[in-house]
């Protein structure tokens, strides 16, 4: 079956040997009825579990109703879903696109319009989506030597290195983005004094601070966005992942006091802002609330704490659901281990798996994860 199928597909992807059928909260279901504890979740998208009920009967009753009409016109989940977005991050204003990669695009062609100037900071290490814009501000050489040559005038800076941030910054600077913590890239975290080092250090340049939360945010570190955690307040964010639990969504956010970009004709996205995605995400952000936030910092820490005391694991980073755990030998042999035993985890470089669980997972899936991990790192 799988055999077959992969002649249809273009080899982008080294897929596990699973085919998924159904998912039901934490759990998937393949074609044979086995069950596998999904702590991937998409890779931090399926926030709220599989078929949450909130979203699952928004994204139906919106199906029902109406599935798309252009963005020349005006739909109730959009001004609805963008309303709430400002709510979060306090008068903003969104676009609508339908990926992360798309959602830094919008904010490349944003600050490019906005401020004039074509430079972009980035960080090595970083990852930001693989359309050539997104590709180019994308900090792993693996990923982007085949496709030279990328965007002109875009420079690297070292995670956590105030001093390169400041030596890669160019009078022509229009954008500085970062990830608040590097997901696909290890999840390595960025500190509060480093994001405070780019804020001043865009102010300084007229530059725009993109934080790009397309992985951290929507709750997945504990807080909304990643950067409540720090208190430094972007220009841009960049939203997709977690927005509308697995329905394909992007969003750009512009702050309310930041340099106005954008006119009609500007930029445009036929299904950006579909009225079935937006729906499903308005329940997304209506059961993001104190308590679930609270339960994902509680989980975070217990599945941290866990991973800690497991001899093959060397390091813990992370916040919240969004974890990194460095293995001593593959961690693609890990992962395929934990498949075999009926769990899900994703790798984030060689050596490193990544936990990223439903925000709703439970202390006792927690702990049931930990110990398939014992199992499979022993
Ligand atoms: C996944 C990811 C992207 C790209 O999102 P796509 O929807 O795959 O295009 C961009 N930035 C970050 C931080 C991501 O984790």
């Amino acid at each position: 079956m799988n055999k077959l199928l992969e002649a249809h597909l273009l080899p982008t992807y080294a897929r596990a040997p699973v085919t998924f059928v159904e998912g039901d909260g934490c759990w998937l279901i393949d074609d044979n009825g086995e069950r596998y504890l999904d702590f991937a979740s998409g890779i931090a998208v399926i926030g709220l579990g599989h078929r949450h009920p909130a979203s699952t009967r928004a994204a139906h009753e919106q199906l029902d109703r109406l599935w798309h009409v252009s963005n020349l016109y005006w739909t109730v989940p959009m001004m609805e879903l963008a309303k709430k977005l400002s709510e979060r991050f306090d008068g903003a204003r969104t676009f609508f696109c339908n990926s992360g990669a798309e959602a830094i695009e919008a904010a490349i062609k944003y600050a490019r319009k906005a401020t004039g100037k074509a430079g972009v900071v980035a960080l090595e290490g970083s990852f930001h989506g693989r359309t050539m814009g997104a590709l180019s501000i994308t900090g792993q050489t693996a990923k982007r030597e085949a496709f030279a040559p990328l965007l002109g005038q875009v420079s690297f800076a070292f995670l956590n290195n105030s001093l390169s941030l400041r030596a890669a910054a160019l009078a022509d600077t229009g954008l500085i983005i970062m990830e608040p913590i590097q997901g696909e890239g290890g999840v390595h975290p960025a500190e509060a004094e480093f994001l405070r080092a780019a804020r001043s250090l865009a102010d300084e340049l007229g530059a725009l601070l993109c934080f790009d939360e397309v992985q951290t945010g929507v709750g997945r570190t504990g807080s909304f966005f990643a950067f409540e955690r720090v208190g430094v307040r972007p220009d841009l964010v960049t939203l997709a992942k977690g927005l509308a639990n697995g329905l394909p969504i992007g969003a750009l956010l512009v702050a309310d006091n930041a340099i106005r970009g954008f006119e009609p004709g500007d930029h445009a996205s036929t299904f950006g802002g579909n009225p079935v995605a937006c729906a499903a995400a308005c329940a997304v952000l209506d059961a993001i609330d104190e308590e679930l936030l609270t339960s994902v910092s509680t989980m975070g820490e217990r599945l941290a704490t866990g991973l800690r005391e497991l001899p093959a694991v060397r390091d813990v980073r992370g916040a919240g659901l969004l974890i990194g755990a460095e293995v001593e030998g593959s961690a693609a042999e890990v992962a395929a281990a934990a498949l075999e035993r009926k769990l899900l985890v994703t790798t984030c470089g060689a050596s490193a798996i990544r936990l990223t669980p439903p925000l709703t997972v439970s202390a006792s899936l927690v702990d049931q994860a930990l110990a398939t991990l014992k199992e499979v790192l022993a």
